[in-house]
């Protein structure tokens, strides 16, 4: 069923779209599955399962970050961890930026980070706010071992996609405004926005990064 679903979304999405399964409660074995049917990256929220998964997939896949850097700070800002992960995709802080760009000098490593947006302004979140990040990207441009690579967001959730089009609308604006200003050390190529209810519609406002979970593996606790 995973190889099916792989193969399905896969050959749906434009050439130039990155596929990121997100494996956040999915067995090693799950995962190398989807690895089989032609899945190259892989996005882990919590630092410890993406570890026990790392073991058995090890340089199989190419390794995202996906998860709240506030809440894995420990786990995240250590060297292994640093050399497993192939970018960060959910940088909102300056604070998070220089712990990362600490780590990684220690390690000899540039890591590529996207910035997360707080498309939907929502408290609870993470992500920094859309007005927020012209600044923090200006501070982030100047540390030498992270290369921003992109923008990153959520949105709300909903039961409707088409509801979640303004946020991917407003991300875009941002990654366009940026891309404008030719910050150096910035290159903005990446736009990871969607998810398995709502990618179709952030694929139509500008996304090259999707990142799907429940798609490919089914709802959990079945
Ligand atoms: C789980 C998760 C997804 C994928 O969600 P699905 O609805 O299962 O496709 C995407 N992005 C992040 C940050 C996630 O944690």
């Amino acid at each position: 069923m995973i190889k099916e679903n792989v193969k399905k979304i896969l050959g749906k999405l434009p050439g130039q779209v990155e596929l990121v399964v997100t494996a956040k409660g999915r067995k090693p074995e799950e995962i190398l599955e989807a690895i089989e049917a032609g899945v190259k990256i892989i996005g882990e929220n919590y630092i410890r399962e993406a570890k026990r998964v790392y073991q058995v997939v090890g340089d199989k896949a190419i390794w995202h970050f996906i998860g709240i850097p506030k809440m894995e700070k420990h786990d995240l800002l250590r060297r292994k961890t640093l050399k497993m992960f192939d970018m960060i995709e959910t940088v909102d802080s300056l604070d998070i930026a220089v712990g990362i760009d600490q780590k990684c000098r220690e390690i000899g490593k540039v890591m590529p980070i996207l910035i997360e947006i707080n498309s939907g302004r929502e408290p609870q979140k993470s992500g920094v706010l859309p007005e927020a990040a012209e600044i923090l990207m200006r501070g982030i441009s100047r540390l030498q071992n992270v290369k921003v690579m992109g923008l990153m967001t959520m949105g709300p959730r909903f039961g409707n996609p088409e509801d979640s089009r303004p946020y991917f609308v407003e991300t875009r604006k941002i990654f366009e405004h940026i891309k404008n200003i030719n910050f150096p050390n910035v290159e903005m190529k990446y736009l990871s926005m969607g998810m398995t209810n709502s990618y179709q519609i952030a694929l139509q406002e500008g996304a090259n990064m999707v990142r799907i979970g429940t798609k490919i593996f089914g709802e959990k606790n079945e």
